[in-house]
């Protein structure tokens, strides 16, 4: 498969990117690590015009320790160096041990963090190269009127299927994006619409810069699991990330994230409530468990049943619960 033609601009600063991504706002893609970007455009599901290579961008790089208030991290770091950051690891250990899960170690050593929270959502009729989607009948998401995974709907359902974002919302992270009217700085758990084929608030003059981890959630415990068919490289098709503080052997705050089944990752609502002041046991992680399953609203977008999916939900967040309490 080959790309479609375009025209490559590649800026240094964050000022010159966002003059770039404003001028040519109708027809441009921010290309990162280009790990998901670049098989797209072969795939002929993006054939923008311009391509923006902010790779060469240098404060986007790296994690810093605030003073007193948490970790920044640029958009433009690798999820290999967030994967051996000693920092997040001992701080933020749910954020390594998902971004450890993304693809494999030479995807990891292009694809970025801010790469993944923006990346496309996915469906089994949507990733196909551009012979086999003419074949099949087009889609909502791309070049069609119907949905073929909800037929008769007017909705795309295609999964958001990044693993980071579920860890970075139950640590409550805030994430900055810069664009003509300056910068914003918005909670993750806002940036996603739940509407797969238009899924993040992302004008295509923005960018997105930087993430915030708050110190009010540095040292929590954190697990990370996923589904997958292929171990060592592929997207997740349920995922979950489960973080919680003890205090004297009790619950004292914890919440839980789910990704890939769902058109956004989202976090369980009343988690917190259910184990607040408790220890976690089977039958309490079983409860849980199902509280994370009902949340999950998996669709036919992918290889494996809805209905597996949904029941693998139950099943990680009940072992990721049990593990994180008791590590
Ligand atoms: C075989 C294979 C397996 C994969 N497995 C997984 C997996 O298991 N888990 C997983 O999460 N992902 C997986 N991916 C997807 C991808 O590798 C990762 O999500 C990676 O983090 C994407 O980052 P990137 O920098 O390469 O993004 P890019 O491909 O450069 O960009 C992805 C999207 O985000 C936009 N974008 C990127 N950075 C910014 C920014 N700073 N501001 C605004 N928009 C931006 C781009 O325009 C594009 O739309 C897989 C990819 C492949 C090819
Ligand atoms: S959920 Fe429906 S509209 Fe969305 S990509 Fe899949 S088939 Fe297309």
């Amino acid at each position: 498969m080959t790309l479609p033609a375009f025209k490559l601009l590649r800026p240094r600063t964050i000022e010159e990117t966002v003059t770039f991504l404003d001028r040519h706002a109708a027809s441009i893609r921010v290309l990162a690590g280009g790990t998901d970007l670049i098989p797209s455009m072969q795939q002929k599901l993006f054939e923008p015009e311009y391509v923006l290579d902010i790779r060469h961008i240098a404060e986007l790089k790296g994690i810093r320790q605030q003073q007193g208030s948490g970790v920044e991290i640029g958009a433009l770091t690798t999820l290999t160096t967030i994967e051996q950051s000693s920092l997040l690891r001992r701080r933020y250990p749910v954020l390594t041990e998902a971004a450890a899960t993304v693809a494999s170690p030479i995807l990891r050593n292009m694809g970025t963090i801010g790469g993944n929270i923006c990346l496309d959502t996915r469906c089994l009729w949507y990733n196909q190269s551009l012979t086999w989607r003419k074949g099949c009948g087009f889609c909502i998401k791309k070049d069609g009127d119907l949905c073929h995974v909800a037929p008769g709907g007017t909705k795309c359902w295609a999964a958001f299927s990044g693993d980071t974002p579920p860890a970075l919302l139950c640590l409550n992270a805030e994430v900055e994006i810069v664009g003509p009217a300056g910068a914003r700085r918005v909670p993750l758990r806002d940036f996603y619409t739940g509407i797969g084929d238009n899924y993040r608030k992302l004008q295509p003059s923005e960018l997105l810069t930087r993430i915030f981890l708050p110190q009010s959630t540095a040292d929590y415990r954190g697990v990370y699991r996923k589904l997958r068919i292929r171990g060592s490289i592929d997207y997740p098709l349920a995922g979950v990330a489960v973080v919680l503080k003890r205090s004297n052997g009790h619950i004292a705050d914890a919440r839980i994230g789910i990704t890939a089944v769902n058109p956004a990752p989202v976090l369980v609502k009343g988690v917190r409530e259910k184990l607040e002041g408790k220890a976690v046991d089977e039958a309490l992680a079983e409860v849980v468990g199902d509280l994370a399953a009902r949340t999950a609203k998996p669709l036919t977008t992918s290889a494996l049943t809805p209905e597996y999916r949904r029941e693998m939900i139950r099943v990680f967040t009940k072992r990721a619960l049990l593990a994180a309490a008791s590590n």
